[in-house]
């Protein structure tokens, strides 16, 4: 394939954006190579400035669950628009959506949205610290929650890609106040808790983590978090940032039967747009201003565009009852097609999945947490990786990431998909 016009456009990017790119995961550094720069997309496919047409398997890194261009979400952003785009008033939108993810989400009376999970995650953050008096928070290593402040410590992909575990800028002050776990250790959790006795406000934690490849919890896991917590009066933060509206209608706590105290979403949530959201019992929520002490703000938040595409979106979630279920036995026929050929070809490999997020390692031990998952072979991704892409198939240009399996995926392009796998993994 010709990536002529996306080199040339990489160059122009380069001298007025920095590293050429608005996020660091969209560049090439961990692969080699400059990024490919989309023209349009519908469906499961890309469409590249060289015309090449591209198999996506990370649909905007998880929003685009339904597809590229999915039309209901297209025709509420359209109509949206022509009435104004925004307002920085309250709109009944909101509440329509709002009332939608009550519904369709476990464990919550209120919501309240921001515009990324960013937003989400420092907001739920502020709120767990100001509910509890506390000012310490467990994360763990590997997982990612935004680039905010408190969470750049160890914080899975894009950092794990540039091998910057720590990034400048974010102070001492802050670091100290973020205790970091090893996933899936709950021995190592309850050792945190014992060092600061009646300190820890909250555990920030991916239910199933999709910044270090795809790791699920471990049996008991996720119950032991929850009982920890409740013993010692901290909240649970589950943040469904890629696993909301994505695993079950109710995410993650639905799959898991597991109630978190706080749950941040982002992605689906907007249909494509940038849209975040945390929620809770009425008791934590009422803590936010205007009714509480906890201020947290936004110009843009509930934006009108951005609310519709995820009314929109939701809608056709909630509506769809065997959307999860399909997606489920699409990404189940990849990964039974991965091992196949990769077995076949005698890689060495491990293949993590839950639901529709799944990830290949190129290491045969388990990957459970952070440090199983860096012993994966970089040079070998790298070769898997264009590839693939030179036969038309776009993975996350890393190996800490998670495929997204979109329901506009047949089992056509899956085929092509394993046959690509094949004839790669030959070269491998
Ligand atoms: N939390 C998780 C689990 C994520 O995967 C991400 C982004 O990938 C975020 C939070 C941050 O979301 P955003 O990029 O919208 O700020």
């Amino acid at each position: 394939m010709l990536y002529k016009r996306s080199s040339q456009l990489f160059a122009d990017a380069e001298k007025v954006i920095p590293g050429g790119v608005n996020s660091p995961v969209r560049a090439f550094k961990g692969v080699g190579g400059t990024p490919i720069f989309v023209k349009s997309a519908k469906g499961a496919y890309l469409y590249d400035e060289d015309g090449n047409q591209l198999i996506d398997y990370i649909n905007s890194w998880g929003p685009m669950i339904l597809g590229h261009a999915f039309q209901p979400v297209i025709d509420a952003i359209t109509e949206r628009a022509k009435l104004g785009t925004s307002f920085g008033m309250p709109t009944e939108l909101e509440t329509k959506i709002a009332e939608l993810a009550v519904s369709m989400v476990p464990n919550i009376d209120k919501i309240r949205f921001v515009n990324s999970g960013t937003e989400a995650c420092m907001s739920a953050i502020r709120l767990a610290r100001g509910f509890t008096g506390r000012d310490k928070i467990i994360k763990f290593a590997g997982c990612y929650h935004g680039h905010s402040d408190s969470f750049l410590i160890q914080a899975g992909s894009g950092l794990s890609t540039f091998g910057t575990p720590n990034s400048p800028g974010v102070t001492q002050g802050t670091a100290k106040d973020t205790l970091l776990a090893n996933y899936n250790d709950i021995e190592n959790v309850k050792a945190l808790f014992e060092a600061n006795k009646n300190e820890i406000a909250a555990i920030i934690i991916e239910p199933v983590a999709g910044n270090m490849g795809c790791i699920p919890p471990i049996k008991g896991f996720l119950e032991d978090l929850r009982q920890v917590c409740s013993d010692n009066n901290t909240l649970l933060i589950f943040d469904e940032v890629m696993t909301g509206f994505r695993l079950a209608k109710g995410g993650a706590q639905e799959l898991y039967n597991i109630q978190a105290d706080i749950v941040c979403f982002g992605k689906v949530i907007g249909g494509g747009l940038p849209v975040g959201a945390f929620a809770a019992k009425n008791e934590i929520m009422n803590y936010l201003a205007p009714i509480g002490p906890v201020y947290q703000a936004g110009t843009l938040s509930g934006n009108p565009l951005a609310m519709a595409a995820g009314l929109a979106m939701l809608e056709a979630l909630n509506q769809d009852t065997e959307i999860f279920k399909r997606l489920d036995e699409k990404t189940a026929y990849l990964e039974n097609g991965i091992r196949k050929v990769l077995s076949n070809n005698n890689v060495k490999f491990t293949v993590n999945r839950v639901g529709s997020m799944i990830s290949v390692h190129f290491d045969k031990g388990a990957v459970v947490d952070f440090k199983t998952a860096k012993n994966g072979d970089n040079e070998t991704f790298k070769k898997f990786f264009h590839g693939l892409l030179n036969q038309g198939v776009y993975i996350a240009p890393s190996a800490y990431e998670t495929w997204f399996i979109t329901d506009a995926l047949t089992y056509k392009d899956l085929d092509y998909t394993i046959d690509a796998i094949d004839r790669v993994s030959k070269e491998l």
